[in-house]
């Protein structure tokens, strides 16, 4: 397995890629985003371990990159910055998992072997409000993450409603939408 290590400290870099190595993994460290998009281009790494605060900016921002040139990526961020609104920014941005400093490398080996388990998610598409969300892949709706009970014509108006929301949909526009789908 390789490991993508994005972390600009010198010493932390050292010290995990001798345990990672040790635990069979073949370790590649880079130590800016910018140094990171290029090991990623070239590809190959079955996850990355990654910092937050790089000299060039934000590792997480490197999420949102890899996601934007479709690469299935697995990501654990790694940071300092570990209070909840931190932990949660970053699981939203997609990560897989989230360690605040300081940390055992044991119990980021443990992590790391979890994620590497787990199949990679793609970011799926949703839309939100409120309570409700619509994925949009599965067509599925869900209430806080419980997929309600709803009939065909049901999920066709609250779909309609969902895409323009807070906006004043025509009765007509939804009939339409509805009695239209089943002809
Ligand atoms: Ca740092």
């Amino acid at each position: 397995m390789r490991l993508l290590l994005v972390e600009d400290d010198a010493d932390v870099a050292e010290t995990l890629v001798l345990y990672l190595e040790k635990q069979g993994f073949v370790v590649d460290v880079a130590t800016s985003l910018a140094m990171a998009r290029d090991a990623l281009d070239d590809g190959g790494f079955d996850l990355v371990v990654l910092d937050r605060g790089l000299p060039d900016g934000d590792g997480v921002s490197l999420i949102a990159w890899s996601e934007q040139r479709n690469r299935r990526q697995r990501f654990i961020v790694l940071t300092a910055l570990s209070s909840i609104d931190h932990r949660v920014e970053g699981l939203e941005s997609g990560a897989e998992d989230y360690i605040a400093k300081p940390f055992e490398p044991r119990e980021l080996l443990a992590r790391i072997r979890t994620a590497l388990r787990r199949p990679i998610e793609t970011r799926r598409e949703t839309r939100r409000f409120g309570p409700l969300m619509h994925d949009l892949e599965s067509g599925v709706f869900f209430v806080d993450e419980t997929p309600p009970t709803l009939r065909r014509t049901e999920a066709l108006v609250l779909e309609a409603l969902m895409a323009r929301p807070g906006a004043v949909i025509q009765r007509e526009t939804l009939e339409a939408r509805v009695y239209g789908y089943d002809k």
